[in-house]
């Protein structure tokens, strides 16, 4: 087998072992003589699988009994709808961050359905920072607050949580889902894409306080009402089962590395490391964010000249260090070391980064 390191965004690399455990049940799950891909998602066998899996989540996560865990389809990008949708409760006001990319996808979606109060943006610098809580304009009307707790594009991460006081906190947590400890509590509600850090595209997961939900805008789509899957335990309709058992393989395998506090250090460890070496590589490389809020997922960097991106991919690709390539939006590399991406892989990319950077003397 090829073995390379993959720094995509997203679907992204997924941990070896859950690979290799997938494959060993693929054709006869625990004696069943099924995939996991054929079974009723109603028989005892899936019933099981989902359990165990919303069970470790919650493990994980020490998610407060009051909250629902919900596996949805539609990606994250469902939620931008979704949210609005259900969390409006007969207000017609909700307060966004703008931090970048995916923050403003959520804004330009929940414009659909009230009016937006741009409590807070870094635009003045080019989303390379984040505003500090004291000077957001919060509108104590607000149905809720929305932030992205991780700019997948911009590289930019909240590392404590904003209070916002009575009105629900409700987080895009897509790319820094179980990378450390998340006090649930604080929030309303939490949201998460599954392929940046636990799973196959597709499937996204939701935490939600179950006092807010049921209420939803006249005319909500069933699909759409956090109430009904609620109600139904995710399977209203046929949930995405395949992509909800891999969920659920990633966590009993972050649990057996020893939890998010584990994942924690090793993640921060392995991000320290990454910027020590572009903020010492005499500017041949270069990352924007504010160090405050540089994330611990995504590292993007520009190189000396834009003229050499071609050359130095080219390489990278040679030695085995895949999807390196930044976002179209915004150039560049960007490098996704999510939970799966092992200390290793973030030594074999700095190595290449010094070796390339030396041959360009
Ligand atoms: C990838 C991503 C999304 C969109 O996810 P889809 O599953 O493609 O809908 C939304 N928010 C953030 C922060 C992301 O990283």
């Amino acid at each position: 087998m090829t073995k390379v390191y993959n720094f995509s965004a997203g679907p992204a690399v997924l941990p070896e072992d859950v690979l290799k455990q997938a494959q060993q049940e693929l054709l006869d799950w625990h004696g069943s003589g099924m995939s996991v891909m054929e079974m009723s998602h109603r028989g005892k066998e899936f019933i099981g699988i989902a359990e165990k899996a919303e069970a470790d989540l919650r493990e994980l996560l020490a998610i407060p009994a009051n909250y629902k865990v919900l596996f949805l389809q539609g990606g994250a990008t469902a939620q931008f709808a979704m949210v609005p949708m259900n969390l409006l409760r007969g207000k017609k006001k909700a307060d966004y961050i703008h931090t970048g990319e995916w923050s403003k996808k959520a804004i330009k979606e929940a414009q659909k359905f009230c009016t937006v109060n741009i409590a807070a943006s870094s635009e003045s610098t080019k989303f390379t920072t984040i505003p500090p809580r004291g000077e957001w304009k919060l509108d104590p009307d607000a149905a809720y607050v929305h932030y992205c707790g991780n700019e997948t594009i911009g590289g930019v991460e909240f590392f404590s949580i904003p209070d916002t006081g009575n009105v629900p906190l409700v987080s895009d947590m897509s790319s820094t889902f179980l990378s450390r400890p998340l006090d649930v509590a604080k929030f309303g509600l939490i949201y998460a894409g599954a392929q940046k850090n636990f799973g196959p595209s597709g499937l996204a997961v939701a935490i939600v306080r179950e006092d807010l939900i049921g209420q939803v805008l006249p005319g909500t789509p069933s699909m759409f009402d956090y109430k009904i899957h609620a109600d139904n335990g995710s399977m209203y309709n046929t949930p995405p089962t395949y992509a909800w058992y891999i969920a659920g393989l990633v966590f009993e395998w972050l649990k057996k590395k020893g939890g998010l506090k584990a994942m924690a250090e090793i993640n921060q460890r392995k991000a320290k490391k990454l910027y020590d070496y572009i903020d010492g590589s005499g500017g041949f490389y270069k990352n924007p964010v504010a160090v405050s809020c540089r994330s611990w997922m995504n590292v993007p960097f520009t190189l000396r000249e834009e003229t050499l991106d071609e050359e130095f991919l080219k390489g990278a690709k040679g030695a085995k260090l895949l999807q390196l390539k930044g976002h179209r939006s915004v150039g560049g590399m960007r490098a996704s070391i999510y939970n799966a991406m092992s200390e290793a892989g973030v030594d074999a990319l700095i190595s290449y980064m010094k070796d390339f950077a030396k041959s360009k003397g």
